[in-house]
């Protein structure tokens, strides 16, 4: 039901890229492989995965120009990527860090090491894959099992609504614009109205029931997920 977390993995040598998609996939991941900075433009520009391994020895652009290039533009900047260099290249690791890579594995590595440095690397920059449950007040919500509960009564969520709590409860006390929530929480490519955003918020606070005034509109602002309501405002007034 939850989306996998996808993996594009630039890397030339085909073996070494089936031995990685292999063990990602065995471990919860949809890998996708690219086997140059071209290939992997052009998956980035359809589709934005949730990490980027990128080997640094690439024929045409190395793994370093194309980190410094990824990083530089606002599409692909919040990418996290994982740098797979070869052992001993100090200098590399550094410049490779500079480039703008999260972290870096270096070659041969073990499995359980690649995958602890991706679990680490999703961790740090994209909390929602990391299957960790986050509580605000009276009000729990757990992504490994899909499950919402305030003051320990279990709450009925649509998908949207659910994406849209935990992106909110994540980043509590913040004001999100409608804009940013459906960067957020509708994410990349998808082309809906504000309005939209309006609508899932509602229908979130319905599904709150006594947890609803949590949820507060901030006028002119947008919406922001509050451990301590206002409990002068009504619900009714985020209309
Ligand atoms: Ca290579």
């Amino acid at each position: 039901m939850r989306k996998l977390p996808t993996i594009l993995i630039v890397e030339d040598e085909p073996a070494i890229a089936e031995l990685i998609s292999v063990n990602l996939r065995h471990n919860g991941f949809a890998p996708i492989w690219a086997e140059d900075g071209d290939s992997a433009q052009r998956e980035l520009d359809a589709v934005l995965p949730d990490m980027i391994l990128l080997d640094w020895m690439l024929p045409g652009q190395s793994g370093l120009e194309l980190s410094r290039k990824w990083r530089g533009h606002p599409r692909t900047r919040a990418v996290p990527i994982i740098m797979l260099t070869a052992r001993g290249d100090e200098p590399d690791k550094i410049a490779g860090l500079d480039a703008g890579a999260d972290d870096y594995i270096t070659k041969p590595f073990s499995t359980q090491e690649m995958l602890a440095r991706i679990r680490a690397v999703l961790r740090r920059r994209a909390p929602e894959h990391s299957g960790e449950s986050v509580a605000i007040g009276a009000l729990s919500l757990d992504p490994a099992t899909h499950r919402v509960s305030h003051a320990g009564q279990p709450l009925k969520l649509g998908p949207t609504e659910f994406k849209l709590l935990h992106y909110l409860m994540r980043n509590a006390e913040r004001v999100h614009s409608r804009g940013q929530l459906l960067d957020k929480v509708w994410g990349d490519h998808v082309y809906i109205e504000e309005r939209t955003v309006d609508v899932h918020v509602k229908r979130l606070r319905e599904a709150l029931g006594d947890a609803a005034t949590m949820v507060e509109t901030v006028r002119g602002a947008g919406y922001r997920l509050t451990a301590q309501p206002d409990a002068s405002k009504s619900i009714a007034s985020g209309a």
